[in-house]
């Protein structure tokens, strides 16, 4: 008996959970982001400086919303690793990720 439970305890420590990301949701604190023009050179099939006040925004392809102050927007699972790159270079921490599943 005693070898059952520890096969079975064995098992489901085996267990790993598969999170499977469909969509990131991408937002830019704009009213933070000072225009380094980081993220745009590092994922530009994401960021783009806008036109409006010089400052990253999700581009229009992606782009759900974008004011003064912030800009959002989701992208495919494909886009998540480029977009975390930018985030993580931000000197401002102003993208944040929201993983999908
Ligand atoms: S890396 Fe940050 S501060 Fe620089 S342009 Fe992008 S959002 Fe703005």
């Amino acid at each position: 008996m005693a070898n059952r439970n520890s096969k079975v305890s064995s098992t489901r420590a085996l267990q790993v959970r598969v999170i499977h990301i469909v969509k990131v949701r991408i937002t830019v604190d704009r009213s933070a982001c000072i225009a380094c023009g980081v993220a745009p050179n590092q994922c530009p099939e994401v960021f783009v400086l806008g036109d409006d006040n010089g400052k990253t925004r999700i581009v229009e392809k992606y782009s759900e919303e974008t004011s003064d102050e912030t800009s959002s927007g989701t992208v495919p699972s494909d886009l998540h690793d480029c977009a975390k790159e930018a985030a993580d270079l931000c000197p401002v921490q102003a993208i944040t990720l929201q993983e999908i599943e």
